[in-house]
């Protein structure tokens, strides 16, 4: 399938002699991604949904052509993980079935959009989405991350969530278009957005924002500054979601955002749509009673629970980039973070669980782990020291104010 020739090497110029290969896109089901368990496949479910035969169908499509494990991506993606070369053909017959695969590779990279999971029926976020689904090949050639985001509920939800453009609702309580790293964004019509949305990809094309096939809004508008036309402040930002109860239905969230195909199964039993979200959680529509939940395995139900504060990549041997284990480091931090704190363990310098900064971000290194506080993964620098040593010696929590 050629996964390897879309690698290339990127660098990283960090103390600690990290390296990391930057592919410059993101894998799919069409196209996906040698990782050290086999294939990850990446299906990107219309409108971040599936229906309970959806979900019955996937989790079983994980058990039957991958290793049953399967994950949230922080874009809101789901992750089908130990899928084998010979296994991904069948694989992609059954998504077809479900009617969650893109016809061509053209069309599922270009179909990165997300919505936020706390949308409502009629409040405008479901035609946006179809809008922007059906004008997908009048985007000019963007850079495989390149991705949209659809956030106009009162509050902002996905302010955390990465994206380029984002359509969100304007302090006048219209909508804006707003380029990711801009404080302001341009005043638009729901008629008219997804028309302001292909201009303004034009304008980050034009401007110089893609080079050898790479680039991100938020660099280029540091460089530049923020688009033509940009005015309006954005409504604030909500508070992190965590597990409960919301408006639309139950959140519940995952260790890592990741769980096993019979989690997927017995939720499928609970007869509700469920909603993807970027946030190591999934939405399960319409339910409002958590007893519903209580024979379901693998869920984190309990907003308090410490595994909610730390984020980790799969990590050795699971990513062939990984320098060391990551996630039970992770889960032996987690009772040391307080409420509001982040703690990120990442394999490499490059950071996949959790892209933004974290309070305190450990990054595996030839030597063990070099620690940075407030900064993201590729930002850390300085002397490792073993997982032994960061759990007999607490200080950086100290020092970070999470404990
Ligand atoms: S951050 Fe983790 S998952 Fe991402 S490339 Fe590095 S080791 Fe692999």
């Amino acid at each position: 399938m050629g996964h390897a020739a879309q690698f290339d090497r990127g660098g990283h110029g960090g103390g600690t002699a990290m390296s990391f290969e930057v592919k410059g896109w993101c894998p799919g089901a069409l196209r996906p991604m040698a990782s050290g368990d086999g294939l990850v496949v990446r299906v990107r479910l219309p409108l971040g949904m599936m229906t309970p035969a959806q979900a019955r169908g996937l989790a079983d499509a994980a058990q039957r052509y991958g290793n049953g494990q399967m994950e949230v991506s922080n874009r809101g993606n789901l992750q089908l993980r130990g899928v084998s070369d010979d296994s991904h053909r069948p694989l992609l017959a059954d998504l077809a079935a479900l009617g969650v695969l893109d016809a061509d590779l053209a069309l599922e990279s270009r179909r990165n959009i997300l919505i936020s999971p706390l949308w409502q029926s009629g409040d405008g976020t479901v035609d946006l989405a179809q809008a922007l689904q059906a004008r997908l090949m009048d985007l000019p050639d963007l850079p495989g991350k390149f991705g949209h985001v659809i956030d106009i509920g009162l509050h902002r939800v996905l302010a955390e969530a990465p994206g380029d453009i984002r359509v969100e609702r304007g302090l006048s309580g219209g909508l804006i278009l707003r380029a990711d790293g801009a404080d302001l964004g341009q005043p638009v019509s729901a008629d008219g957005a997804i028309s302001a949305l292909i201009d303004l990809a034009e304008w980050f094309v034009a401007s110089g924002g893609v080079a050898m096939g790479r680039g991100r809004m938020r660099a280029l508008v540091a460089r530049l500054g923020p688009p033509p036309l940009a005015r309006e402040l954005p409504v604030a930002a909500a508070p992190r979601p965590a597990p409960g109860q919301t408006a639309q239905g139950l959140l519940a969230g995952f260790e890592f955002g990741s769980f096993a195909a019979q989690t997927l199964l017995a939720l499928s039993h609970l007869g509700r749509p469920l909603r993807m979200t970027p946030w190591r959680m999934l939405l399960i529509g319409g339910l409002s009673d958590p007893l519903a939940l209580a024979d379901v395995p693998g869920l984190i139900t309990d907003p308090d629970d410490p595994l909610l504060a730390v984020r980790a990549c799969p990590g050795a041997p699971f990513c062939p980039q990984a320098l060391a284990p990551t996630r039970d480091l992770a889960r032996a931090l987690a009772p040391m973070v307080c409420a509001g704190q982040i703690v990120h363990v990442s394999g490499c310098a490059k950071g996949c669980a959790h892209p933004l900064a974290a309070d305190v971000t450990l990054v595996a290194g030839p030597g063990g782990f070099a620690t940075g506080l407030a900064c993201a993964a590729p930002d850390v620098f300085g002397p490792a020291r073993s997982a032994q040593a960061i759990l007999h010696e607490p200080t950086l929590f100290v020092q970070s104010g999470a404990v």
